[in-house]
């Protein structure tokens, strides 16, 4: 499969998290890898991370600027976004978080998916 082919998915994901409790984002690239969580739905619809950014810090004012950054960013190579997810970190931390959909809702102009991996422990001081 020729790379062409992928649908680029952009991930939102919360700066305050962000490479601090998730660190390199690893978890959303496994589940894009595994087809975990929301990326189950790329099963059968070859897909690739093509970008993560962050909201830009609280309340999340600059994420619609930061998308059209990426946007410019990509434009000189070709690419561009297919499908936005809304990061885990962000959708289960963030309490600004229904303003920000609302804005990547309207201005997006591609499918917006809440939610990404679901890698998440359940059981840390369980007895194995
Ligand atoms: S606005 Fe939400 S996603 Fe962004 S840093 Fe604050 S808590 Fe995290």
């Amino acid at each position: 499969m020729v790379e062409e082919e992928k649908k680029r998915i952009m991930i939102l994901a919360c700066a305050l998290i962000r490479d601090k409790a998730c660190i390199a984002c690893q978890r959303c690239l496994m589940g894009m890898e595994r087809k975990n969580g929301e990326f189950e739905r790329y099963k059968d619809d070859p897909a690739m991370i093509a970008g993560i950014i962050e909201c830009g810090g609280c309340p999340g004012a600059s994420v619609v600027v930061r998308m059209a950054q990426l946007k410019t960013w990509m434009a000189p190579f070709g690419e561009g976004i297919d499908v936005v997810h809304i990061g885990t970190c962000l959708m289960n931390n963030c309490p600004y978080k229904e303003s920000i959909i609302e804005k990547v809702k309207a201005k997006a102009g591609v499918p917006v998916v809440e939610g990404a991996h679901h890698f998440l422990p359940a059981d840390i001081f369980a007895k194995k």
